[in-house]
């Protein structure tokens, strides 16, 4: 399902559209259907159906302690749950600085790559 799809399956916070209706915008005399979805309506959606990603370190963790997290297994991986991409980023950054390889969306990730499996979830 796509982000847009996504949205359409809420109520529109701006024009109120219903769930798989599509938003409208006004016109001199009622309101038209657009083939696009207002973006408060998708940010609606993200924040209530928040996402797991997954983020990896590098090797050199095998050698040396990681700076903010000395139990550091670059063989494992931290879930991150969050609304978008960049609200993860943004988490990952608070907790780990820039002392990471990856962060990887759930699709894109290959579980089977890092035998140590979840070191820590980061909510
Ligand atoms: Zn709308």
């Amino acid at each position: 399902m796509t982000t847009h799809e996504q949205a359409l399956t809420i109520i529109c916070p701006v024009c109120n559209a219903m769930p798989g209706r599509a938003c409208t915008q006004p016109t001199d005399t009622s309101r038209k259907p657009v083939p696009w979805v207002h973006l408060p309506r998708e940010f609606a959606w993200q924040q209530a159906n928040p996402q797991d990603f997954f983020l990896t370190f590098g090797i050199e963790y095998r050698e040396k302690p990681h700076p903010y997290w000395p139990e550091c297994d670059p063989s494992g991986w931290v879930r991150v749950t969050a609304p978008t991409f960049e609200s993860a980023l943004d988490k990952v950054k608070a907790r780990f600085g820039l002392e990471w390889s990856q962060l990887y969306p759930e699709p894109n990730f290959d579980r089977a790559k890092f035998p140590a499996g979840e070191l820590m979830a980061l909510p």
